[in-house]
């Protein structure tokens, strides 16, 4: 009998139904992954304990040498994961990293531009419920709206360039939450340097890919760089800002601390730094690839079964599918919820042009890390997308998702859950 057991069964056995869940279904949520036995084992560690305010060799509480060891060694595998010269890995979310950085670069009321929220950006980046919304002035460019063109659904660069030219935004932001193509970085700071800008992106979705060599890296061009470590990083949930920039480095360790938090989590600094040594394996290389071509095959299978899909496919790790093309009365709201009767974990999201609330969408995002974690490979993709299409015709009916839900049960089957 576990100590968690024999202390809390109540907790221990919904513990115990969600690892049986997470083994029986197929996990689709693009900023979702499945981090190793060492990373959980990391963060369900002693370290727990301890209060380490300050940074390594700076604490304002005895007892750290330990915890000054691990910080540094999360901090020196950060840097040599993304090629550059500063890293804090204190936040304890990619909202805290974003604050942080806020709180650095900003003054109340300060202009920044950002991409349109419904056009695949976070809350974070300027939405009017997010204190980035109430607090600052968020100015949006856009996605290529014209259906006709080649690049329909990537990112408007002119548009980039006209918003920044009107408004003269502090700080220029790229990265999304829902953005299935490559990011030209270099762009955005040619278009940032013309203007006076600062320029951020926030990798949180791609900094798996960029660690791997499958995406672009921001280093260079980007003054400032936030990411989240547990989506395509693998990693526990957390978050990071990274710089190359002497200055903003102390800017952004006093607005991480004391700015935006207190004690940093020390466990979780652990499991991070054993996720980045992890990432830093030519076997994660050979992973970062295989996610994208997981997408890519899972975007062609889905487009030959007559499925629009925004941007017309993917470069990364994820794909939206536009509902209204193959079935106007489909929401995403819907089409969550009969995938996830069918054992596929998918969540609805706005697409490009949205024409209903966030709250019931015409879109669902479908991204592969976390089966590719699993072991899943591009020919199981292609059965997955037999699944998701069965589902999406089915109208709910229940004899179909039941039996797609017996499909599902036999491929999770042949790919035990890696997690503990
Ligand atoms: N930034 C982007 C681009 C994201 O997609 C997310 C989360 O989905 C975040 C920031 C926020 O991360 P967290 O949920 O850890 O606060």
């Amino acid at each position: 009998v576990s100590a968690l057991q024999a202390s809390d069964p109540e907790i221990a056995a919904l513990v115990a139904q969600e690892k049986d869940r997470q083994h029986r279904t197929l996990e689709m949520i693009a900023s979702e992954n499945h981090a190793s036995h060492a990373v959980m084992e990391a963060q369900g560690s002693c370290l727990t304990n301890k209060y380490a305010e300050g940074y390594p060799g700076k604490r304002y509480y005895s007892g750290c040498a330990f915890h000054d060891e691990v910080e540094t060694l999360a901090i020196e595998r950060a840097k040599r994961l993304f090629g550059c010269g500063y890293a804090n890995v204190q936040p304890h979310s990619g909202a805290s990293a974003n604050l942080a950085v806020q709180l650095a670069l900003f003054d109340p009321g300060d202009t920044f531009a950002a991409i349109e929220l419904s056009d695949g950006g976070h809350l974070t980046h300027g939405s009017p419920v997010n204190l980035s919304g109430k607090w600052l002035n968020p100015v949006t460019y856009n996605l290529v709206t014209d259906e006709s063109r080649e690049d329909w659904g990537h990112l408007d660069y002119d548009s980039v360039d006209r918003v920044c030219a009107e408004h003269k935004p502090k700080v220029l932001m790229t990265g999304y939450s829902a953005y299935p193509r490559t990011i030209d970085f270099a762009r955005f700071r040619e278009i940032a340097d013309r203007h006076g800008a600062i320029l951020w992106a926030d990798v949180a979705h791609i900094a798996g890919l960029i660690a791997g060599g499958a995406h672009p890296s921001p280093f260079p061009h980007c003054h400032v760089v936030t990411t989240t470590t547990h989506k395509t990083l693998r990693g526990p949930r957390g978050g990071m800002i990274l710089t190359d920039d002497a200055d903003l480095a102390k800017r952004f360790n006093s607005a991480v601390f004391p700015g935006t938090q207190g004690g940093p989590l020390m466990h979780v600094i652990a499991a991070k730094a054993v996720a980045f040594g992890e990432d830093l394996q030519p076997s994660f290389r050979a992973y970062a690839e295989q996610v994208v071509a997981n997408a890519k095959r899972l975007a062609g299978e889905l487009m030959d079964r007559g499925y629009k899909l925004a941007s017309n496919g993917t470069d990364n790790h994820l794909i939206l599918v536009d509902l209204r093309a193959t079935d106007p009365e489909l929401t995403g709201k819907d089409a969550a919820s009969w995938l996830e009767r069918a054992g596929i974990i998918a969540n609805m999201n706005t697409v490009p042009n949205e024409t209903r609330s966030p709250f019931k969408t015409s879109g669902i995002r479908l991204g592969t890390p976390a089966l590719t974690t699993r072991g899943l490979r591009a020919d199981d993709l292609a059965e997955v997308a037999g699944f998701i299409d069965r589902v999406l015709t089915s109208r709910g009916d229940a004899a179909v998702i039941d039996a797609v839900r017996a499909d599902v049960e036999s491929l999770c089957d042949r790919f035990p859950r890696l997690s503990a």
